[in-house]
């Protein structure tokens, strides 16, 4: 069961809006999204779930290093 695809899910980086970091189960891919995910954004798998507190901070440690 699959819902209609959404595209109007553009990147803003607006201050005080809530993100999670996701978790892809299949691939272990990190990533931060607003609201509901249905796919990995690296593998299509639709085995996703919200990132635990080591897996948060692995990300964020992941994206401080590649932003210097
Ligand atoms: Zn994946």
């Amino acid at each position: 069961m699959r819902e209609g695809v959404r595209k109007s899910n553009l990147h803003f980086a607006t201050k005080g809006e809530t993100k999670l970091v996701y978790i892809c189960d299949n691939c272990r891919f990190l990533f931060e999204r607003q609201g509901e995910v249905l796919q990995c954004p690296d593998c299509g798998s639709g085995h996703i779930r919200p990132a635990v507190e080591p897996e948060i901070t692995e990300y964020n440690n992941r994206r401080q290093s590649e932003e210097q």
